[in-house]
């Protein structure tokens, strides 16, 4: 090494002192001592510790080099770590099916009455891992980050797996012979309670029992409904019709409220589509990237997308879109307002009509499902007024079979029957009413109050508690069954057995109605089979149509390919919708509101025994294993209450206790809760976990209440949140996060680059070259990413990553292979933010791979930073050595007290790691391989560009990343590599990072930028 290359390597430029400084947490924005401590560490206090609380020191040099002494000792001992125990082949053989290949299978599934079409890999008859199905309008290819962990759910050993009567155990046959016991009549007293139903089979089936008894009603309720959509849709058009979006073709898009690229919709498809306008692929891209103004309470996904943001309360987004709408000149004669932060608001909103107008009928005004019906009518007004109705938002009208009592309405009334003693039977087909249900209902209380409750449920949850019959339902992976997304419908299709002997919702109805067909298979099959005709061109001589038909849509997880659902033609009534906005009560000024949102996590508390969903960050708060009380600086200091302490939020005579969070970017006096914590039915991972907001939510307040009295309880919470993860000295001042605006991009394309100096640099070690045969890179698009997590939990569910606990995550251990930052920019009252995948970046000059005493992790000819789980002896040297932290140690077996039944969910293709072991990102080398032997068995030398996907680019419903051979100058990544936005994080260091981003492209409006 010369003296010239130290000199080189002294004079590097670490940052740029004009650029924006970006902050994970208030902290770091303070710079307090704790944050100095922290970065300086490196790691959390405790993640060095060996051993909890046993005494050993975890910073004795001593101590570790006693336990590597004892791991070379037991390695001599028994040369193995797994116990030799002997298998035997079974000599027969199952046709058409190899052991230990994978096989693929369509399916469908849907939350809170969205639908998602799903490819499902199964091993040995195990479904191991969730794709999205490519040939689904809605999922494109991807899937959500809730839709992949449903697969741990299939083996939730706390799942419902016995019939219960009266909370004693009963019988599937038992249960038969009561329901055939039961005289229901013409269906006086008899109620089912479903929630949202998108099956056509059990439409059908819902119509014929119905038909068979005149008085029986059918509620449908989700704790989270987009009813209030369908309200606002019948007052604009005086017919109920559902929006369709096209946010590919928007070039302006106002979200009033709205987090279409989080909450909102439980699909891929919006991202999908919002992404595509965000994608530079060539310079034209650069005049249709797509512009997102965001006015919201809580700092959402979308937020954080926008390229401007306004925040207030969630009760004050009413008055925003009246006044937007009367700017845009759709309902004349009401005054624009301006209440409160007059000049900010009105500036934006100013700017927002001008660029919506300007767009015209690329413009799209978008809501979201917690806003009054009144401001949906608006939104679709205004794109009516806009032009952009029919182009980037059409209407489709609802259909006969779908048009049920549904909603918090519905609920209501229901809730009043029960109470009345009108109802004898009430049948609930899945779902929690008891924890779900709003408060004032007292649900719980009414239904114990019924002689005959049934209740279908996953779990043995706060509902079945309370309820007579309690029947375990089948997991959708386990049963027939089939879903309609607009006019493409899906035939679920099971992968495995019913696990604990569960039945679906079509069975038990047909049981009770006394249907002619009672197992899902022949319900299902028996109603599309009748929906064909009985010849089509799809049937060949010989063999029947309507089965050549079937065999086809399980194959291709859709009955309808090409099936387009056209808009239907309607006006929205600007007067009427006038007349329903002056009908409209005021805000209540003042005073504190407190908004309620589903859990990224948890959803409605579906997922609450789903331990990737509990340790999978949220994706702003970065909180893990519980919610808290969201609320802004300014609000904490008028409260008296800081991070992690306690308060007491009581309203309406009803008193609920969280802990508070301060949320850079929240609305002020306004606080945000999750629901679906503080579950107290459900299984061991969920139970008491975080803080349930269900009893302040009333069906007068489902989403924001006001005048909530806030109260210091005095006591402390620890939360569990990893937004400081990976934080280290020398990342402090780097551009490891890089974006600039369009305009400055068009102007200067080098603006990127230029963001860090990087001297001539000469590695010490002797160069190696990675021109030949396939070089595996990546490069991730910041512009596109929208921080979703679907990479996070692929990425863990493909790589049997363990899930560690609340208390782990605390001390810093936990396991995620690709970790999410999230970065503020600008002040702790109006920042922006932005997310960043970090997998590890498989530098060729791999600063891990030097200091590692037993070379574990070392290079591969084709460019991957592997490891060598059975060489590691858990030094960790290589994690202290990586410059962005992303090596995880396995400080325990997180494995080992895994119950039996959750060893099912394992990729067999790739190892179930022990304690005291480092492991990382590969680039999915499992995928690798197993394409590499395809190729060599079918001849082929070189492996096409896009034949290898790794889970996290499987499953990105952005797109966002690109795998493939750098070597290909045709292949996509290396196309993307050669954007002037392509830029390696601390290039500066040399050490070469295989993972490349492309930096994030902002489209602000000059008016609001300056
Ligand atoms: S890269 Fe990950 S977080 Fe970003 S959009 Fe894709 S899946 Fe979501």
């Amino acid at each position: 090494m010369s003296f010239d290359n130290v000199t080189s390597l002294v004079s590097i430029k670490t940052h740029v002192p004009s650029g924006p400084k970006y902050w994970r947490s208030l902290d770091q924005l303070a710079n307090t001592p704790q944050f100095r401590e922290f970065v300086e560490r490196e790691f959390p206090t405790e993640a060095s510790s060996m051993f909890d609380g046993n005494g050993l020191d975890g910073n004795s040099r001593r101590t570790v080099l006693k336990m590597m002494a004892a791991s070379f000792g037991l390695a001599g001992l028994t040369a193995c770590r797994r116990p030799i125990e002997h298998i035997f082949p079974n000599s027969k053989g199952v046709e058409n099916y190899s052991p230990g290949e994978k096989y693929l299978y369509s399916t469908v599934t849907s939350l809170a009455g969205q639908v998602a079409g799903l490819v499902v890999e199964t091993h040995d008859g195990r479904p191991t891992k969730i794709e999205g199905n490519p040939l689904h309008p809605n999922s494109l290819g991807a899937a959500t980050a809730l839709a992949q962990a449903s697969l741990l759910n299939l083996y939730d050993p706390d799942r419902s797996w016995k019939v219960l009567q009266g909370g004693n155990e009963s019988s599937w046959e038992k249960f038969e012979a009561f329901a055939k016991s039961l005289n229901l009549g013409d269906g006086t007293g008899l109620r089912f309670l479903s929630e949202s139903v998108v099956s056509p089979s059990l439409m059908a089936l819902r119509a014929a029992t119905l038909k068979k008894f005149p008085k029986a009603k059918w509620v449908e309720y989700e704790s989270f409904q987009r009813t209030e959509g369908r309200v606002g849709a019948t007052l604009a058009f005086g017919e109920p019709v559902t929006p369709q979006t096209h946010f590919d073709k928007a070039k302006v898009i106002l979200g009033l409220d709205s987090d279409f690229l989080g909450l909102d919709w439980q699909t891929p498809l919006p991202t999908k589509q919002y992404s595509s306008g965000r994608r530079i692929a060539a310079e034209e891209d650069l005049e249709k990237m797509n512009r997102l103004y965001a006015v919201e309470s809580q700092f959402s996904m979308t937020g954080a997308n926008a390229d401007h943001r306004l925040r207030m309360r969630g009760s004050a987004v009413k008055q925003f879109a009246i006044d937007v709408a009367t700017a845009l000149g759709a309902i004349p004669g009401l005054n624009v307002v301006n209440n409160g932060a007059a000049d900010r608001r009105a500036k934006f909103l100013a700017a927002v009509v001008k660029d919506l107008k300007a767009a015209g009928k690329d413009a799209l005004v978008i809501t979201s499902p917690r806003q009054p019906a009144i401001v949906h009518a608006l939104a679709l007004l205004m794109n009516q007024v806009l032009g952009s109705l029919g182009n980037t938002i059409e209407v489709v009208k609802v259909s006969v079979e779908e048009r049920v009592e549904s909603g918090v309405d519905a609920l209501k009334a229901l809730a009043g029957e029960m109470s009345g003693g009108q109802v004898s039977t009430l049948v609930m087909l899945g779902g929690n009413p008891a924890y779900t249900a709003p408060a004032d209902l007292q649900f719980a209380g009414n239904l114990a109050k019924i002689a005959t409750s049934i209740h279908l449920g996953y779990d043995p949850n706060e509902t079945a508690a309370v309820s007579k019959w309690h029947l375990p339902e089948a997991h959708y992976l386990e049963s027939w069954g089939d879903a309609v997304a607009g006019v493409v419908a899906s035939i679920q299709q099971p992968m495995i057995e019913p696990i604990f002997g569960g039945r679906t919702a079509s069975e038990l109805v047909a049981l009770i109605s006394g249907n002619k067909d009672v197992k899902a298979h022949d319900i299902v099959k028996n109603y599309w089979l009748s929906q064909w005709p009985e010849k089509s061109a799809a049937g060949k001589a010989g063999e029947p149509a309507r089965e050549q038909l079937w065999r086809k849509s399980l194959h291709d997880g859709i009955v309808n390919p090409g099936t387009a659902q056209s808009g239907a033609k309607l006006t929205a009534d600007a007067k009427k919708i006038a007349a329903a906005v002056a009908a409209e009560p005021k805000p209540v000024a003042g005073g504190i509101e407190i908004g309620f949102v589903p859990s990224s996590q948890m959803w409605d508390g579906r997922y609450a025994n789903n331990g990737w969903m509990q340790e999978c960050p949220d994706p702003m708060t970065k909180l893990v294993w519980g919610n808290a009380a969201l609320v802004s600086g300014a609000t904490a200091a008028k409260i008296k209450a800081g991070d992690g302490q306690m308060i007491a939020i009581s309203r309406g005579g009803m008193k609920i206790q969280a802990a508070v969070l301060i949320q850079p970017g929240h609305a002020d006096d306004s606080i945000t809760i999750a629901l679906g914590y503080g579950r107290t039915h459900c299984g061991r991972v969920g139970k008491d976990v975080g803080f349930d907001a269900g009893p302040l939510r009333t069906t007068d307040a489902m989403w924001y209440a006001s005048g909530v009295e806030v109260t210091p309880t005095g006591e402390r919470y620890v939360h569990s949140t990893t937004q400081e993860r990976g934080l280290a000295e020398h990342l402090q001042e780097r551009p490891v996060f890089r974006e600039v605006n369009v305009a400055e991009y068009k102007s200067n394309p080098k603006a990127i680059e230029e963001m860090s100096e990087i001297p001539a640099l000469h590695s010490v070690y002797p160069e190696i070259s990675y021109t030949q045969g396939n070089q595996w890179g990546m490069a991730i698009d910041l512009g596109t990413c929208t921080g979703c997590n679907a990479c996070v939990v692929a990425c863990q569910a493909e790589n049997n990553t363990p899930v560690v606990g609340k208390e782990q995550v605390i001390k810093g251990r936990e396991m995620h292979w690709i970790r999410m930052d999230r970065y503020y920019v600008g002040s702790e009252d109006e920042p922006r933010a932005v997310e960043q995948p970090l997998p590890c970046m498989q530098c060729e000059n791999a600063p891990c791979e030097n200091v590692c005493p037993v070379a574990a992790t070392t290079h591969s000819p084709e460019g991957l930073n592997d490891m060598v789980y059975n060489r590691c002896v858990g030094t960790r040297y290589c994690s202290n050595n990586c410059p962005f932290k992303v090596r995880h140690f396995n400080f325990l077996n997180f494995h080992k007290n895994d119950p039996d039944i959750h060893s099912m969910v394992h990729n067999p293709d790739v190892t179930v790691r022990m304690r005291g072991v480092m492991e990382k990102c590969t680039y999915c080398v499992q995928r690798i391989q197993e394409t590499k032997i395809t190729a060599k068995v079918d001849g082929r030398r070189e492996i096409k560009d896009g034949e290898i996907k790794t889970a996290c680019q499987q499953t990105c419903p952005a797109d966002a990343i690109v795998f493939g051979n750098i070597n290909d100058p045709e292949s996509r990544v290396s196309k993307l590599k050669k954007q002037e936005r392509n830029y390696a994080m601390l290039a500066e260091l040399d050490i070469r990072p295989r993972t490349t981003y492309l930096a994030r492209l902002r489209n602000p409006n000059p008016e609001l930028e300056a």
